[in-house]
Order: structure tokens, then sequence, then C-alpha cells
């Protein structure tokens, strides 16, 4: 493909500062032959990780500030950036989940491409403790559970004292000292813990990235086959295939619409796994 793709032999400012040219400068080089620098400039102005959960159109926004930053630092046309927001599963609310947007911005064609992804394995997860309780079964079970210490922690006082903000907490011994000052700053001697979702501190983060880089290139080497920009994907599913036994139109997946994002042509394509019907246990009438 990399002989063919139309960003051969060019570079692509990656805008970041959390080592994300780890995931995701093999896909860039192997599937589009294109050479991925980062670009020299402070994302922290785009605002950082601070607990809110931010929506969709947020994040896309921000990915797309992001990567015009670095263009403008870099002066190069193509760029890319990531970002991630944390918030209730769509459908099942106690679940949480990550969803990871990468967007690839090319001046030259007037193109921005994003892909993305809902991660379920990707969770931003909180608490509040005192350090007396580190040992307890049930602060235990919690760190197994954010996977610590290979994901790292954010202390700080409880109940929004102001002190110390912590983060990249990778060891045990860390976490205790970590404990023991935000807790001297905190009136009750409470402290919140949470998961440091920042790309470099989240190895499951990165191999999100990583996959989203993937599908990105492949999208990006994907022309429109209507006017031959690169970016020609997957836009939306839509719902509606009908159950087996009645034909009563299901929440599932009937087609998906493929899209340019250079032109308005979209086709309508069937569902990849080639599923013509669902089964009655998902169908409203059949079983409500
Ligand atoms: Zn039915
Ligand atoms: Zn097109």
């Amino acid at each position: 493909m990399g002989s063919l793709s139309p960003y051969a032999g060019r570079r692509v400012c990656l805008t970041t500062r959390h080592g994300k040219e780890r995931a995701l400068a093999r896909p860039f080089l192997h599937g589009l032959g294109a050479i991925l620098e980062v670009a020299p400039c402070d994302t922290d102005q785009l605002g950082t990780f601070s607990g809110e959960v931010e929506r969709l159109g947020d994040a896309r926004a921000t990915c797309h500030r992001k990567a015009l930053l670095g263009l403008e630092a870099s002066g190069l046309s193509l760029g890319l950036a990531s970002e991630a927001s944390f918030g209730p599963h769509p459908a099942v609310p106690l679940l949480s989940v990550g969803q990871e947007l990468l967007l690839f911005v090319d001046l030259e064609r007037g193109l921005s491409v994003l892909e993305q992804r809902l991660d379920l394995a990707t969770s931003l997860a909180r608490r509040s403790l005192e350090p007396g309780e580190l040992a307890s079964e049930g602060v235990q079970a919690w760190l197994a559970q954010v996977r610590f210490p290979s994901h790292a922690l954010i202390a700080r006082p409880a109940e929004g004292h102001p002190g110390p903000c912590l983060k990249a907490i990778r060891t045990q011994a860390e976490l205790e000292d970590a404990l023991a000052r935000c807790a001297a700053a905190s009136p009750e001697g409470r402290v919140w813990l949470e998961t440091d979702m920042r790309a470099h501190c989240n190895p499951t983060r990165m191999a999100s990235i990583r996959r989203l880089g993937f599908q990105l290139v492949r999208r990006l080497g994907r022309p429109c086959p209507a006017c031959g920009a690169p970016g020609w994907g997957l836009q939306a599913t839509l719902p509606g295939l009908p159950c087996s036994c009645c034909g009563t139109a299901t929440a599932l997946t009937a087609q998906e619409r493929w899209g340019c994002a250079a032109c308005p042509h979209t086709e309508l394509r069937p569902r990849r796994d080639g599923l013509q019907q669902a089964d009655p246990g998902h169908c409203p009438w059949c079983n409500p």
C-alpha cells in the first residue's frame, strides 16, 4: 500500500507530550509510508484531564485545535492528534467507557479525517480513602481492578482541598508517599485516588491508540470512489435489522453508511458479517 499511498514519503506532525508516537509511528510508516514527527508544543493550554467528562463534540474540537497547534509549530501541512473522553456507557450507564478519537488533518486538500472507538477496557476510576486503609481488602481489590502499578495513579487531597496533585504514581513507595502528603493537606485526612489516563501512564489506552492508528491508516489508504480524495470509510451504522421471526426492525445494525471526507458522496452497504436477520431475542415485539 505504501507506494500507492498519497502520503508516501510525507512528514506528518503528531501533537503529543505523552509519547503517542510509540503507538502511531508504525501504522503510519507501514500503512502509508508516512513519517511521523512530534510537534514541539505545549498541549496543556488545551486542557488536561481534570476528571470532567467531555462530550464528543468538545473532544473532537479539542483534537482539531491540538492538530492545528502542531502544524503551526512545525510548519508542516499534515497533522495528527488524539484525544479521549470518558463517561458512562451509552447503553449501560453503570459501565464506564473510554472514547478515543484520532484526527488527521491535511491542509493541502482541506481534509480532516476522524476515526474513533469506544473502549470498555479503558475506564476512568476514582475513589477516596485514608492512608490507613491502603492495606484493606477493598482498597487492594480496587488497585488490582485499575491495574496498578502497570497503570499509574493520580492523588490529591479529598473534598476539593487545595494541596498537591501528584501524577504518574507507579510504585508502592510513591503511592504511600503520595497518600501521606495529600492526607496531610486534607482536614479530614482523606485522599482522592484516580487513574492517570494520560497515554504514557496507561498501557491500555496506548494499545487503544495503536489500534485506532491502524484503523485511520486503512481509511486514509482508501480513495473516495467519486472524487478520489483519501479517507473513504464508515460514517455511521444504521439500525433496523429485521427480526427473523416477525420482521420487526430491531436496534441491531442493518446497514453501514460509508462516506467521503471531501465530497458529499455516500454509499449504503450491507453489514460486513453478512447477517440479514436478527435473533428474536433482540426483537421489541417477540421479546419485549
Ligand atoms: Zn420479532
Ligand atoms: Zn469524495
